[in-house]
């Protein structure tokens, strides 16, 4: 793609996409942790609830602290009221150290706590709980059974090497470790207090729901499942009796997902999983879908039988949210809410791989707005933008449902047409029918914010059934053609035939020779006299030369352009500005006073918007003054924005450089320029000169154009002068300057520049 195609990129979508990757990443382990912590809670009550009449309360609990918390040391310690005399019993899990030193420990620790039940935090510095055993990060919470009479204290803690080694204790663990203490507490006065149990269950679905997921648990013998509040917050109520397995989960899995839901949920019954994870479709009761991550772990007796199966469920919308923005990010257009390339090239892929079987053509319609650059140029990138989101909608507009509108970049877009039928000239008709249909929408007037504006487009064109080009190629046959509607006019639709690739494979492989040789050396810049009347020297053209290593020279007029559409122009063009200002240096004192070197400049280097800092700094760098130079343009260079390349020229010429109307007459509208521009110099152009002799009409209009320039002051100087004939007819009608082989051929540079005149041309 030439440089000069790319228009305004919308904001970097790439830095936005990473960006919420990373936090779908963060949320994600977040996530984890949770679930993790959950799950841990589901098994603890699992503990409580199976285990509870096999095994001493306080040992379940301090082995839970230590399950649930995630730490290395458990301990609870059951108190006996003051005026009882019982013996205290108490339980550490997780370290070996021995019991004597733990034993008197938490009436140490009840006298510390707050009465009220609040878990707190030890300071352990300075004095060490245990002698001998270096507990860090140590939590506590004291907790009075429901009679009062019994008072228990459960702790968590960390020993030292273990705490540098995990995650600090949170509020969460303060949190979780109260909800184990209340549960303890249920327990001490009487083993099963079903109220105590009622509200430590309320405790723990707090937590629960601080975690936002909702929790579950079946008891699978007798098929009853409990819900959390919040579960039933998150996908609704059901009644009483639809609350066992069949009628629970049958209701309740979306349609699409039960199949995959009970597989899942079977492999963990017949022990082949032991737990299930599975993204599902809840149905609410609002007749509406809760995509959840649903988690379960297996309860199992002793004979392997499953008792129990309880978990959670995550709502994933907030994910799925992100999932599909990050899908609209890599898969749409930020600026036009269009298909990018990525998704265009899927669906053609798709369209291509079904039509074996289907035998549709699908037709590619690439699009180009004409002049696109220049809006941006002139009035913004916030114009340019408003153009391509209204040029967007229009195009949706135009095309049926089940058509493709997508936005490559820039200013280009694609229409991709399925469904065309199985006749490929019928497809082709129904194609052409459509591209003119865009090509008249779009050549519209557009209202935007800086004013009505009008563009139209080019289209490039290509069926499915030239050749097995795949979606690839298909895009650049489509660009190939588009390429060719630009060349011959723009606002005209081209139809991609295997001749245009062979003109763009040559062009190609005549860019890359073009690169080799000037990194070879192969180029060089010569120079041509430019005289008076008299014959003397007034100034020189400096016109690039390429002669391959067959010693075959290639015109500049081939070469040129094809540096002009690979943007090697810049590089060009730039090199030999240096020369010509170099060698204009060189010839001082040589040469008469006014001498200049013109150089000749293409349109992409003169819209280059940091063209004027170039020159500046290639005569600064030269020490060439601007006086030394003249440029000259073209009609070409003119035709984009007129405005801005006036302005352009000024500050060049507040630096003493001249410019020159090269090619004088072969454009379209030569007289209108003159008008505008501030050229000093106007060169007839060499077709005239020829046909001077024997074509009236060309000597008519050679005469006007002098006159004309006479009248406004204007240098005039004829070019391709090869007789004396030429030089003199065009001495009677004014003519004062000349260029042509008559005075010398364009020559490598001289130390003299009176040599450039000695290579004469035969008459
Ligand atoms: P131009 O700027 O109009 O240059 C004049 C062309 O006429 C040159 O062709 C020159 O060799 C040729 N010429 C001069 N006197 C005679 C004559 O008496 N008879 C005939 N038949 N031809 C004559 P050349 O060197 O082949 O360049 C062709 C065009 O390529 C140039 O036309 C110019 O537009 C472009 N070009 C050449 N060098 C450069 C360059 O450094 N930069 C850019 N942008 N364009 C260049
Ligand atoms: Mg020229
Ligand atoms: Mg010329």
């Amino acid at each position: 793609m030439d440089e000069a195609r790319q228009g305004s990129e919308p904001a970097p979508s790439v830095a936005a996409h990473n960006l919420l990757q990373q936090e779908l990443i963060t949320t994600r382990a977040r996530l984890d942790r949770q679930v993790a912590q959950l799950m841990r809670l589901n098994q603890l009550s699992n503990h409580l609830l199976d285990r509870i009449d096999r095994r001493p309360v306080v040992e379940i609990f301090a082995e839970a602290v230590v399950d649930v918390l995630d730490v290395a040391v458990g301990a609870v310690w059951i108190l006996p009221p003051i005026d009882a005399i019982a013996r205290r019993a108490f339980a550490i899990f997780g370290t070996d150290a021995s019991e004597a030193a733990w034993d008197t420990l938490g009436a140490a620790l009840a006298a510390r706590l707050p009465a009220d039940g609040k878990p707190a935090r030890l300071p352990v510095d300075g004095a060490p709980l245990l002698p001998g055993l270096d507990l860090r990060t140590v939590l506590a919470c004291r907790c009075v059974g429901r009679e009062g009479k019994t008072t228990a204290v459960i702790l968590a803690a960390n020993t030292v090497g273990v705490d540098a080694m995990t995650v600090s204790m949170s509020e969460e663990s303060l949190q979780m470790l109260a909800v184990l203490a209340e549960k303890c507490a249920a327990h001490i006065d009487n083993n099963v207090d079903r109220r105590a149990l009622e509200s430590s269950k309320e405790q723990l679905e707090l937590v629960l729901r601080g975690t936002n997921d909702g929790w579950w648990d079946w008891n699978v013998g007798q098929d009853t499942c409990f819900l959390s509040s919040r579960w039933m917050e998150m996908v609704g109520t059901p009644d009483a009796a639809a609350i066992t397995r069949e009628g629970f989960w049958h209701d309740r899995v979306h349609a699409e997902d039960r199949d995959r839901f009970e597989q899942a949920l079977q492999r963990a019954f017949v022990g082949a999983d032991r737990a299930i994870e599975i993204e599902v479709r809840l149905c609410r009761d609002d007749g509406s879908s809760l995509p959840v991550l649903m988690r379960g772990t297996i309860l199992r007796a002793e004979d392997g039988r499953p008792l129990r199966m309880a978990g959670t469920i995550f709502d994933l919308t907030d994910r799925k949210r992100y999932e599909e923005h990050i899908h609209q990010l890599a898969f749409y257009d930020v600026l036009t809410e269009l298909p990018n390339r990525r998704l265009l090239v899927d669906r053609l892929q798709q369209s291509l791989l079904a039509r074996p079987r289907n035998g549709q053509v699908a037709a590619l319609l690439m699009l180009d707005i004409d002049r696109f650059k220049w809006l941006n140029d002139t009035h913004g990138h916030a114009a340019g933008d408003q153009l391509l989101k209204a040029l967007a909608s229009r195009l949706r507009e135009l095309v049926r449902p089940y058509d493709t509108v997508a936005r490559l970049g820039g200013d280009e877009f694609v229409v991709l047409l399925e469904q065309l039928g199985t006749d490929p000239q019928r497809a082709l008709a129904t194609a052409q029918r459509v591209a003119a249909k865009i090509l008249n929408a779009m050549d519209q007037p557009y209202t935007l914010s800086v004013g009505t504006v009008h563009h139209s487009v080019s289209i490039g064109a290509v069926l499915s059934t030239s050749g097995d080009l795949g979606a690839d190629g298909m895009l650049r046959a489509a660009d190939v053609a588009l390429y060719q509607a630009k060349q011959d006019g723009k606002n005209i639709v081209r139809l991609f035939v295997p001749a245009m690739q062979e003109q763009v494979d040559s062009r190609s492989a005549l860019e890359a020779r073009l690169r080799t040789a000037f990194a070879s050396g192969a180029l060089k810049v010569h120079y041509q006299a430019q005289v008076d009347d008299t014959g003397h020297l007034v100034g020189a053209e400096a016109l690039l030369r390429w002669t391959d290593p067959d010693s075959k020279s290639i015109s500049p007029s081939e070469f040129i352009r094809v540096a002009e559409e690979s943007g090697f122009i810049h590089t060009l063009g730039g090199w030999t500005l240096q020369l010509a200002c170099e060698q204009v240096v060189r010839w001082r004192g040589r040469v008469p006073p006014g001498f200049r070197v013109a150089v000749n400049l293409s349109p992409p280097e003169f819209t280059r918007p940091d063209f004027v800092e170039r020159v500046l700094e290639t005569l600064a760098r030269t020490g060439a003054s601007g006086s030394e130079l003249r440029l000259e343009i073209t009609e070409r260079t003119v035709i984009q924005d007129m405005h801005a390349i006036v302005h352009r020229m000024n500050a060049l010429i507040g630096h003493g450089i001249e410019f020159s109307l090269d090619d004088f007459g072969s454009g379209s509208s030569p007289f209108v320029l003159l008008q505008e521009l501030p050229v000093r110099e106007v060169k007839i152009d060499q077709n005239y000169v020829r046909r001077i002799m024997d074509h009236p009409k060309d000597a008519a209009i050679v005469r006007a154009i002098l006159a004309m320039c006479h009248a406004t002051r204007l240098r005039v100087i004829a070019e391709g002068v090869e007789t004396a004939a030429q030089m003199a007819q065009l001495g009677t009608d004014g003519c004062r300057y000349y260029q042509g082989y008559l005075f010398g051929r364009p020559v490598p540079s001289a130390e003299d520049p009176q040599e450039l005149l000695e290579v004469r041309a035969v008459s």
